[in-house]
């Protein structure tokens, strides 16, 4: 029975597994794949280098810095470059409709889409579809630079709760006159507020 011939990827791999944590120069897994690869097939393999940036940008291989990277089995998920599949991006654009979740506009009023990680991938974010979502370059760029109003809402959130519980009449005002603003200002939408809106008294 012919044995199933091992690929440039799968020899990387190998190299990498059996030297865990240790941050190894691209020259001598390169060698070592380049050896093993040609014993198999009789045939040099073409860049084994290539496959190593792939699996980096994959989420397999940490880089260390230029030309030196690691692997390391408990960090395999946490890579910030992994990203979602080309398929996956489509299926988010598709469900979404070709549209900004957080101002609803798309490509035809001249904005650029982009599909963003609703859960950060360095918090433990998925790539599945569900934690994707579209947004036009104006509100992923607003969410990168102003994460915080996310966790500001969040508190928000938290001492509206609070302020319920102990009947704080003036604090629920308060929460709610927050809210409001964030959804005047159209941030955080996808943070569910807990109450619906108050209509805004005396000049419009
Ligand atoms: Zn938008």
């Amino acid at each position: 029975m012919a044995k199933k011939k091992k690929s440039i990827r799968e020899f990387v791999l190998q190299y990498f597994k059996r030297h865990p944590l240790e941050e190894l120069k691209h020259g001598p897994v390169v060698d070592w794949v380049r050896k093993q690869y040609l014993k198999e097939h009789k045939e040099p393999p073409r860049d084994p280098w290539r496959e190593i940036r792939k699996l980096h940008q994959e989420g397999t291989l940490i880089k260390v810095k230029k030309g030196i990277y690691k692997y390391d089995p408990d960090y395999v998920h946490e890579v910030e470059l992994w990203e979602f599949s080309a398929e996956t991006k489509k299926a988010i654009l598709e469900r979404d409709g070709y549209h900004c979740v957080v101002c609803g506009r798309g490509i035809e009023d001249g904005v650029e889409l982009v599909v963003d990680h609703i859960k950060p991938k360095d918090k433990g974010g998925t790539n599945d579809i569900s934690n994707g979502e579209t947004l036009c370059m104006e509100h992923n760029l607003m969410k990168k630079n102003y994460s915080q109003t996310e966790a500001g809402k969040k508190y928000f959130i938290k001492i509206y709760k609070k302020a319920v519980k102990l009947n704080d009449k003036k604090m629920i005002k308060f929460c709610k006159c927050v809210f409001d603003c964030y959804d005047y200002h159209k941030i955080n939408g996808h943070i569910k507020r807990p109450n619906g809106k108050i209509k805004a008294k005396g000049n419009k």
